[in-house]
C-alpha cells in the first residue's frame, strides 16, 4: 500500500520516518524544502505538490497546523482532492475544528473517496517513539482499512465516532490539559506565597488525588523556570479557540476554558507565544510578584 504524507513539521517528520521504518512506500510533500530533503534521504519519494502526492497514493495523511492549512492543502489548487484516486482514503491527523473536518469530508466523499479525522496526543517524543494516542472519527469500515498504518505511529488507536469525533475528543483533551496547567500554577503560587516550598508540595501530593500526568510533566518545568517547548502556547491557543467555537456552536458553555484562554492570550501579547504551555505559571507569577522557583532545588 502506498502512503502519501503532506506536512513534515515537528510531528509529521518523525511519523513519516516510522512509516518508512515499518516498510511502507512513502510519497511526501511540504512547503518547507529542508524538511522534505531530510525525509527523502531515508527513502521517501518527493511529490511535486499535494495533488501529485495524492495521485501516487492509496492513503494520504495530512499533518498540518490548523483548519485553514488543511483546507488549502486538500481543497485548494493542486491540492490533495484534485489528485485523489477513486476509493483513496484521506487521513487528516492535524488538530483542527471538528466542523472543518465535516466540511472537508463532504468534498472528499463527493469525489467517491473517503476521509477520517485522526488527531494525536503525545507530542514530539511520542511521535518519535511511535507511541502516540490517536483519536479517530469516521466510518468503521474505513477505520479498519487504515488501522495497521495508524498503529505504526500510535500505541493507542481509538475510533471515537463519526467524522469530526476524533477532533472533538482531541479538543476535550486540550481543555483538560489547559485547565490542569492553570490549576497547578495557581496552587503552586499559593503555596509559595504562604511559605511552603513548591518542591515540597509536589512531593507531598503527587501520589494523592490531585496527582496527574500533567502534574508529573509540568511541575518540574515550572519549578526550574524552563519553558522550552514542548507544546507551544500559540498552538494551545489555536486548540482552545477551536474548542470555544465548537462549544458555542453546540451550546456547551466553557467558562473555565475562556479564563485560561485569556491567560494564554496575555502571554502571547507579552512575547511568550513560542514558550511551552507550562509558562501559564508566568501569568500568576506576574500577578503575585513572586515566582514558584524552589528555595531548595
Ligand atoms: P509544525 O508547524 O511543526 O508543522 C506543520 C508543517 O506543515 C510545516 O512543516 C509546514 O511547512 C507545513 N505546511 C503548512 N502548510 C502547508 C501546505 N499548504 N502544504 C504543505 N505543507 C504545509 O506543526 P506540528 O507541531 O507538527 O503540528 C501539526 C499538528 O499536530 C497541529 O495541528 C498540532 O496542533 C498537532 N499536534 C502537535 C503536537 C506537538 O507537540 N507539536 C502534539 C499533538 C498534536
Amino acid at each position: 500500500m502506498k502512503i502519501g504524507m503532506v506536512g513534515l513539521g515537528i510531528m509529521g517528520k518523525p511519523m513519516s520516518k516510522n512509516l518508512l521504518k515499518a516498510g511502507y512506500d512513502l510519497v511526501i510533500y511540504d512547503i518547507n524544502q529542508e524538511a522534505v530533503q531530510e525525509v527523502a534521504k531515508l527513502g521517501a519519494l518527493v511529490g511535486a505538490n499535494s495533488k501529485d502526492v495524492a495521485q501516487k497514493s492509496d492513503v494520504i495523511i495530512t499533518m498540518l497546523p490548523n483548519s485553514p492549512h488543511v483546507k488549502a492543502a486538500v481543497l485548494g489548487e493542486n491540492g490533495v482532492l484534485e489528485g485523489m484516486r477513486p476509493d483513496a482514503i484521506l487521513v487528516d491527523m492535524s488538530s483542527i475544528a471538528p466542523l472543518a473536518s465535516i466540511e472537508i469530508c463532504k468534498s472528499v466523499e463527493s469525489k467517491g473517496c473517503f476521509m477520517l479525522d485522526a488527531p494525536v496526543s503525545g507530542g514530539e517524543p511520542k511521535a518519535i517513539e511511535g507511541t502516540l494516542s490517536i483519536m479517530v472519527g469516521g466510518r468503521p469500515d474505513i477505520f479498519e482499512k487504515v488501522k495497521d498504518i495508524l498503529s505504526v505511529m500510535g500505541k493507542s488507536v481509538v475510533l471515537c465516532g463519526d467524522i469530526g469525533a476524533g477532533n472533538t475528543t482531541k479538543l476535550a483533551n486540550q481543555v483538560i490539559v489547559a485547565l490542569n496547567i492553570a490549576a497547578l500554577s495557581e496552587a503552586l503560587l499559593l503555596g509559595k506565597k504562604a511559605g511552603v516550598d513548591p518542591n515540597v508540595i509536589f512531593e507531598a501530593i503527587r501520589s494523592g488525588l490531585a496527582g496527574s500526568t500533567v502534574m508529573e510533566a509540568k511541575t518540574p518545568l515550572m519549578i526550574d523556570g524552563n519553558f522550552k517547548p514542548g507544546f507551544r502556547i500559540e498552538l494551545h491557543i489555536k486548540d482552545l479557540a477551536n474548542a470555544l467555537e465548537t462549544g458555542h456552536e453546540v451550546g456547551a458553555h466553557m467558562p473555565l476554558t475562556s479564563q485560561v484562554m485569556e491567560m494564554m492570550q496575555w502571554l502571547k501579547s507579552n512575547g511568550k507565544g513560542s514558550e511551552d504551555h507550562s509558562a501559564v505559571v508566568r501569568y500568576y507569577e506576574e500577578l503575585a510578584n513572586e515566582t514558584v522557583r524552589s528555595d531548595n532545588p
